[in-house]
C-alpha cells in the first residue's frame, strides 16, 4: 500500500509519469489494485484492480469508466499540473476496480487515496447515507469524500472541509485529496507513514522517500496529526489546530 501526490507539473505527460513511477517504486510495500486521480475540472480519474499494468492499460486504452463527470477518456485528459495515486492492500472490501483508490463524492467534488483503516466508518456510513449519500465501495476510505463534499455543499472552503472531515475520523491515515481544478494537494496523516519532497520545480508527498527520490531528496517528515497543503511553489504544514508549525528540512543521502 502506498501513496504519492505530485504538484508542479508544466508539461502534459509530467504529471502522469511522475505519479505512475512513484507508484511502481512503491510496489515492494505489496498491493492489489492501483489508481490515479488528476486535478483537472472534471477530475480525471482512473483505477484498475491488479497490477500496475493494469491500470496504464486503462490509462492508454481510455478506460471504461462509466460516470460521465470521470472526464478523461484518453490519457490526454490526465495533464494537469497536480495529481495522486495510490496502491491498495484491502482491509475493508475485496480487491476489485471499485474498491480501488481514488474514490469521490458522486458529484465529482473531490478525489481521496487512504491508507490505514477508519474504525469509524460504519457510523460514519449510517449517518451519510442518511443525509442521502449513496456509497459505490465496500470501502472504509468512501465515507472521507462525502464527509469533505458535505461541508463542501454547506459552502465551507477547501482546506477547511477537509480539515474538518478528518476531525471526524478514528483510526489510522495517511490521506491526500485534490479538487477539481485546484493545484494543491491537502494531506493529513495519523499513525500511518507520510513525507514531503521539496523539489525544483514541483512538491511530492508519499508514503516513502522511494517515491520520488530521483526529483529531490529534501524531504519533511509529517508527524500524527499534521496537515500539509503541497502546491507546485510551496508546502505549509499546520497542526490539529491550524496553526502553521515549522518543519526542518532533511537531507537524504542515498542514491536513488
Ligand atoms: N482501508 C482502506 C481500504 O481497504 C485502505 C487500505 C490501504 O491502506 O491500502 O481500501
Amino acid at each position: 500500500c502506498g501513496i504519492i501526490g505530485y504538484a508542479g507539473g508544466e508539461s502534459d505527460d509530467t504529471v502522469l509519469e511522475r505519479l505512475l513511477h512513484g507508484l511502481s517504486n512503491l510496489e515492494y510495500r505489496g498491493y492489489d489494485s492501483a489508481g490515479i486521480a488528476v486535478a483537472n475540472a472534471p477530475l480525471a480519474v482512473e483505477k484498475r484492480q491488479g497490477e500496475l499494468s493494469e491500470l496504464e492499460r486503462a490509462l492508454t486504452d481510455g478506460g471504461t469508466d462509466s460516470d460521465d463527470w470521470i472526464g478523461s477518456d484518453a490519457v490526454d485528459g490526465f495533464d494537469g499540473p497536480t495529481g495522486i495515486g495510490h496502491t491498495r492492500w484491502s482491509t475493508h472490501g475485496p480487491p476489485s476496480d471499485v474498491n480501488a483508490h481514488p474514490h469521490t463524492s458522486p458529484n465529482g467534488s473531490v478525489a481521496v487515496v487512504h491508507n490505514g483503516i477508519i474504525e469509524n466508518y460504519c457510523e460514519l456510513r449510517e449517518e451519510l447515507s442518511a443525509a442521502g449519500y449513496e456509497f459505490r465501495s465496500d470501502t472504509d476510505t468512501e465515507v472521507v469524500p462525502h464527509l469533505i463534499d458535505q461541508e463542501r455543499s454547506a459552502g465551507v472552503d477547501r482546506f477547511a472541509a477537509f480539515r474538518a472531515a478528518i476531525d471526524r475520523l478514528e483510526g489510522s491515515y495517511a490521506i491526500a485529496a485534490v479538487f477539481p481544478g485546484c493545484e494543491t494537494i491537502y494531506v493529513a496523516r495519523h499513525e500511518s507513514p507520510l513525507v514531503l519532497g521539496l523539489g525544483e520545480d514541483g512538491n511530492f508527498l508519499a508514503s516513502d522517500v522511494p517515491a520520488f527520490i530521483e526529483y529531490t531528496n529534501q524531504v519533511v517528515y509529517l508527524d500524527d496529526g499534521e496537515f500539509a497543503a503541497v502546491s507546485p511553489s510551496s508546502v505549509t504544514v499546520s497542526d490539529e489546530s491550524g496553526a502553521v508549525v515549522e518543519k526542518s528540512i532533511e537531507t537524504i543521502d542515498w542514491d536513488p
